[in-house]
């Protein structure tokens, strides 16, 4: 599939990837998390089952795997 990014000449490609987001405030970090890269810029796309999945995911309040160390780039 071509990338979506006006004027990039790249595809998408499978991959997993280790995906962050934020949920009350916190950082979240989930590891093989299966997207779409663009193989030029690096876009990311994940489909609507794995959004959804990610969103059941930390609504459980599961206990995670481990624990990563946040550095803070902007203190
Ligand atoms: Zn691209």
């Amino acid at each position: 599939m071509k990338c979506s990014i006006e004027g990039c000449p790249g595809e998408y490609e499978g991959r997993k990837i280790v995906h962050t987001v934020r949920f009350q405030g916190k950082v979240v970090v989930i590891d093989h998390v299966p997207a779409k890269v663009c193989s030029v810029c690096g876009d990311t796309l994940l489909n609507l089952k794995t959004t959804q999945r990610i969103e059941g995911m930390l609504q459980k309040t599961t206990k995670p795997e481990a624990e990563v160390p946040l550095y803070e780039y902007a203190k």
